[in-house]
């Protein structure tokens, strides 16, 4: 059964007496296209972990596409609709758990060993920066990661140092992927709508980070740090996180050659990587 059309999911929701649960991010994607699009760029692994598969039209194409699926769905009533629109689907396993908890080092041990896996997700929007967080942090191997987020948050992910979008997450996804957006989908496309317009990205891993900092802790600190307070200079921000006096961190500046009157906001990933490097060595002298 393709659910691709607002008809589709209501048959599905009255067969099943099932609500939407607004709290969980419940809105389904019903454009053929864009699902195609999604699944398309969630290609190129044996294997695909999937995120929030909801009624499952996107696993139903993903299953096309990889030797074996792994879809992990919250919402327990889910399971049995999922076990019926996926029936078609061998290569496909239903895994009942929550993205944020679930041992996903174990899950891809035990369903895909020594596969390539890519991981696809659709989530409720106010945990799109954990989630993303937890991918690319944790270096679970993942070649590539194609999420829907909100327009305004696939701008941040992809924004170039000194735009307005700029900020931590950008940074995080530029320091270990290739961030570009492959779709949009206008909130008309869901049932029920959401309030905002969406948009799909895909994170390619980088074969290395694209910069190397001699410590990744203290770079993400300082980027931390850097954009704790948005209108203040990077020596406010960086004295308000840290607590190094403001003369020792200027002669930190000088030496990593920023200047610290600026704000997080314009410094670039290399500029990140010298000023932490700067603070982790002459921080200990
Ligand atoms: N993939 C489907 C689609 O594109 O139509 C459904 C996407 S819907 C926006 C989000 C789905 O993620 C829902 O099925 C919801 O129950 C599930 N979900 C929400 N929070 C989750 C979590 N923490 N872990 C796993 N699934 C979650």
């Amino acid at each position: 059964m393709e659910l691709t059309s607002a008809k589709a999911v209501r048959e599905i929701q009255n067969r099943f007496g099932f609500t939407f649960k607004k709290g969980l991010g419940q809105n389904f994607l019903t454009s053929d296209a864009v699902l195609e699009k999604i699944a398309d760029a969630a290609a190129g692994a044996d294997g695909i972990i999937e995120i929030g598969p909801g009624f499952g039209a996107l696993t139903q194409r993903l299953a096309r596409r990889a030797k074996k699926v792994a879809a992990v769905e919250i919402d327990e009533r889910l399971i049995e609709v999922l076990k019926f629109t996926l029936s078609d689907c061998e290569n496909v396993k239903i895994v009942q758990g929550d993205i944020l908890k679930l041992d996903l080092k174990s899950l891809i041990e035990t369903e895909f060993d020594g596969m390539s896996v890519n991981a696809a997700a659709n989530l409720p929007y106010y945990i799109t920066t954990p989630v993303i967080a937890r991918l690319l942090e944790e270096k679970l191997p993942f070649e590539s990661i194609v999420i829907m987020v909100q327009k305004e948050v696939a701008d941040r992910l992809c924004a170039a140092p000194g735009s307005k979008d700029y900020g931590a997450i950008s940074v995080l996804c530029q320091y270990y992927t290739e961030p570009e957006v492959i779709a949009k989908a206008k909130a008309s496309l869901f049932v029920p709508p959401p309030k905002v317009d969406s948009a799909v990205v895909r994170l390619k891993r980088l074969a290395v980070p694209s910069v190397r900092p001699a410590d990744e802790e203290m770079f993400f600190k300082t980027v931390k740090a850097s954009f704790s307070q948005r209108r203040k200079t990077l020596l406010n921000c960086l004295y308000a996180s840290f607590g190094i006096p403001k003369d020792k961190l200027k002669a930190f500046g000088e030496h990593a050659e920023i200047d610290l009157s600026r704000r997080g906001e314009t410094l670039t990933l290399t500029e990140f990587a010298r000023l932490s490097d700067a603070i982790l060595n002459l921080h200990k002298k």
